[in-house]
């Protein structure tokens, strides 16, 4: 008998596999990003058919088979019903998954991952959460799953002069902050910048505190354009 493994997941996605099964990506708390096979999960009887689709929080049992991680069994924990009749929640959390997908492509335990993403959907979940703030969560993980994951943005010092900026400042997805005459990009305020560093240093209750305003700011500067 393989040794059984057991975590907290959130289902990112699955996909169908031969004739009955699926391969469910999860996001667990032990592991990091996996992938498991659910045998025979499609067909009509299947106990825990229901129970992997995104984003649904389980806590899941696997063994490791020869080829596959394989579900041998899941509680649900949470299914997010708040998430999931809101558009505007919904569509936000499908994001969360697609950064997940795109940044982290190997099984490796990160707790501070694992909470960002599990926080995240429980905040957003909460029925007194503005749907209109969805918007600003989706930048509140971006700009802190971007830090965990090696890619912190300097928001004191100029990227390619590593001079401190006092005016003008540029933003651009490429090389972060500058000044703009190191670099031309999207200018922006150091109005905004606060917002960043507070995104970084605070909890995710501060998202309540930024001002509607700033969400088209948010827009011009993260638009590929
Ligand atoms: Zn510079």
């Amino acid at each position: 008998m393989s040794a059984r493994h057991r975590t907290q997941a959130i289902v990112l996605k699955n996909t169908n596999f031969r004739e009955q099964d699926k391969i469910i990506s999860f996001y667990t708390k032990e592991f990091g990003r996996i992938e498991v096979l659910g045998k025979s999960i499609r067909k009509k009887k299947a106990k825990l058919r229901s129970f992997v689709q995104y984003p649904y929080f389980l806590e899941i049992d696997f063994i490791q088979g020869k080829n596959h991680k394989i579900l041998t069994d899941a509680v649900l924990l949470n299914d997010f019903s708040v998430v999931r009749k809101n558009l505007s929640k919904i569509s936000i959390a499908y994001k969360l998954s697609f950064l997940l997908q795109h940044f982290i492509r190997e099984p490796e335990k990160d707790e501070k991952v694992w909470f960002l993403l599990s926080n995240s959907l429980l905040f957003l979940n909460k029925e007194d959460f503005s749907a209109k703030r969805s918007f600003f969560l989706y930048y509140y993980f971006l700009w802190n799953l971007l830090s965990f994951l090696g890619y912190r943005i300097n928001l004191d010092r100029c990227s390619l002069c590593q001079k401190k900026i006092s005016k003008n400042p540029s933003f651009s997805l490429e090389k972060g902050l500058t000044h703009f005459n190191c670099f031309e990009g999207k200018s922006i305020s150091f109005e905004l910048i606060d917002i960043f560093k507070k995104m970084e240093k605070n909890s995710l209750e501060i998202i309540n505190e930024i001002d509607l305003k700033w969400k088209k700011s948010f827009k011009y500067l993260f638009d590929k354009k």
